[in-house]
Parts: C-alpha cells; structure tokens; sequence
C-alpha cells in the first residue's frame, strides 16, 4: 500500500467542505497520512466549522486516526489515518450540522471494512448546500447497493437548520464481507419514468404552506393529489420548525431527488417553481445522474474501480464545480484516472484504473 502523503489544497476549485470530507474518506482507505492546507478558503467564512470539524472527529473515530490542527476556524490539518474498525457509532453534530455529510464522510471506509456497522447520527437530516435524508435514501443509497454494499438508512426524526434534533441511523454491510465483492457498474442511461411525485415537508409550520407549495408544483407538472403524486407526509414527534418541498423521479434506471428548503424571504409559491426549475434542467438533459449526484457517485465509484480493476461510467446533466473539483481530489488520492467528456445531451464520466 502506497503511505506517501496525500497533499490537498483546500482552496482548489470549489474550495468547500468536499475537498476536506474526500480527501479525509481518501485517506482512511489508502492508510496515506492526509495534509490539507487552506481548508474552505473558497467559502466567506474559511476553516473548520463545526460541521467540518464533526466529520474530522467521525473520520477519527473510526479508524482509530489522529488528528493536529482540528480546531474551530483551523485552515491546515494534518490527519494520520490507523486501520479502520467496523463497529457501532454514534456522532452528534453540534449546531444542527448535517448528518449526511458526516456519513458520507466515513462511509467509503466502513464499506470496505472487514464487518458490518451500524451508525447513528444525530444533527440535520434537512440542510442548506447538504444532501437532505430524503435524497440518500432513494437516490444515493440504491446505487451504492449496486456496487454490491449493503447501505440501508433510517429516518428517526427530521431536524432542519438551524434547529437541529434530527436522527437517523445508517446499516452499512461491506461487499466483502459477503460473498460478492465490490463490483463497478455503469449507470449511462435513465430508462423510463416510472413515477413521479413530491412531498412537502413542513413541521411547525402553518399547513397552508405546505399546499401552497403543492398546488403551485403540481400545476407546473401536471401532478395530482388524486394520483398521489403530490403528499404531505406524516410529522414525527418533535420535528421542526422546517420547511423543504422535495420531488423524487423514479426511472427504470435511476431515482433522482430534488429538493428545495423554504426561507423566511421566500414564499411558498417562489420555492415552489424553484424545485420546477430543477426538475425541468434533469429532464431536459439525457444524462442518468442529476448535478449533485454526479458529484457524489464518484467516489464510492472509483473505490470499486481501484478494488476490482475494472473500469466503469456514468452520464450526468452537467459536471458542476463540486463534480470538477471532486474529479480533481479523486485523482490525486487514487490510483484511478477520470475522464470527463460531452455525450449526446449529457456529460460522460468515466473511471479507470490508473496504468
Ligand atoms: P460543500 O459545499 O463542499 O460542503 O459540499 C456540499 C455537498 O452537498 C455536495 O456534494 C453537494 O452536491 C451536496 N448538496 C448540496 N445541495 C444538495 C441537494 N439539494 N441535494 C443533494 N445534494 C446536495
């Protein structure tokens, strides 16, 4: 196993959190110590918060790693990976930082463990510029089992920023640890729609809100409540206050999920034909993968093309600066080479095992 250092600069590209939560998950499954340098200088307010520093302390705990400079507002870190142990986990993120990223960050190590794992997690499950549950759990978590990984998620309760007391708990059974193993697939096209429908989730929330959302949505779309296709989901217990209207598609191939969050400046109506606007820019494109996905697939896809040897590819509606940036880091943590080229109506990502 190569230990040589993997060297980012956080400043790079999209200069977010990205490059800080790839380049730790890059350096828990090389065992290659990580230094990273201007963390988030892209971002008005640089270094760790304590979203970041969240997934640090995760990126710590589960492999037994050591970390200097994982600090409030520190811009360097230096992070020294140990062998990573399957196990459970619990992590809370203070001010209701988002679950989902802090589980993306350990996942690609605990999928590659030697046993199974259970991890709780506690924060938002419903963030600004996060992945919310409801997009894992249909769009990201099924093409993840297609690399042979066991990944199940559980919603305990929503928690919206800023305040927080969401729950959910992720099952993750590694592909080796049964009798398949890792294996890469293609995901080139979307097949069919097979479904398409939207819930608006709005606890504490006055409930026209919530309708105003869906009527102005399903005007747009031609959806129904009829047809079940536009919903107002159940609350749990102590959820809330939030707002996030959100849109799943379900293809033959693919599910994507869109989802807008409601603020205080905008109306019901405005978030309302801002989630049309994103469903409308998927559809017009013929790549399988939406702009977040595209970004996200990458690196639990170029795992599996390291492991197996084989190379695979996925379409997606447009390569954004967290798909570029991505692509960037991936490259430099892996011995894998990505190439991104324009396909018919769409961009082809493609990952194969370095020469
Ligand atoms: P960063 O801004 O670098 O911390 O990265 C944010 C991550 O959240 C990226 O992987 C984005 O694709 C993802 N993300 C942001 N908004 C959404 C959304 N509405 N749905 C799915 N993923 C999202």
């Amino acid at each position: 196993m190569n230990v040589e250092q993997l060297d980012l600069d956080g400043s790079t590209g999209e200069g977010g959190g990205q490059i800080l939560r790839t380049g730790l998950a890059l350096s828990m499954v090389t065992g290659r110590p990580l230094h990273i340098t201007r963390i988030r200088a892209g971002r008005p307010k640089p270094g760790l918060m304590r979203q970041h520093l969240a997934c640090v302390q995760a990126a710590v705990a589960v492999c037994n790693g050591q970390a200097e400079g994982a600090e409030l507002n520190s811009r360097t870190l230096l992070f020294t990976p140990g062998a990573v142990c399957s196990g459970d986990y619990r992590f809370h993120i203070a001010t209701a930082g988002s679950c989902l990223l802090v589980l993306q960050t350990v996942l690609p190590a605990l999928m590659l463990a030697d046993g199974p794992s259970k991890v709780e997690l506690a924060g938002g499950t419903h963030n600004p510029m996060a992945p919310p549950f409801d997009f894992l759990e249909r769009a990201f978590a099924p093409l993840v089992r297609r690399l042979g990984v066991g990944l199940e998620l559980q919603l305990q309760r929503r928690g919206f920023y800023p305040a927080g007391g969401g729950e959910l708990v992720a099952h993750i059974r590694p592909a080796t640890a049964s009798t398949q193993s890792l294996a890469p697939v293609d995901v080139l096209e979307r097949g069919t729609l097979q479904n398409g429908w939207a819930e608006a989730l709005a606890p504490g929330m006055a409930r026209h809100i919530a309708t105003r959302e869906l009527e102005t949505l399903g005007q747009r779309m031609g959806w129904t409540y009829e047809a079940s296709q536009l919903r107002h989901p159940p609350t749990r217990q102590n959820e809330g206050p939030g707002n996030a209207l959100i849109a799943t598609l379900e293809y033959e191939h693919i599910t994507e999920v869109f989802c807008q969050l409601g603020e205080r400046s905008q109306s019901a109506e405005q978030v309302a034909r801002r989630l049309v606007d994103e469903v409308r820019a998927y559809q017009r494109s013929a790549g399988a993968l939406g702009p977040h996905l595209a970004d996200q697939w990458m690196l639990p896809l170029a795992l599996a093309v390291w492991r197996s040897g084989q190379a695979a590819r996925y379409t997606c509606t447009k390569v954004t600066q967290h798909t570029a940036t991505n692509a960037q880091t991936i490259a430099l943590g892996l011995p894998v080479r990505l190439q991104i080229t324009p396909a018919e109506g769409a961009m082809r990502v493609e990952i194969s095992p370095a020469p």
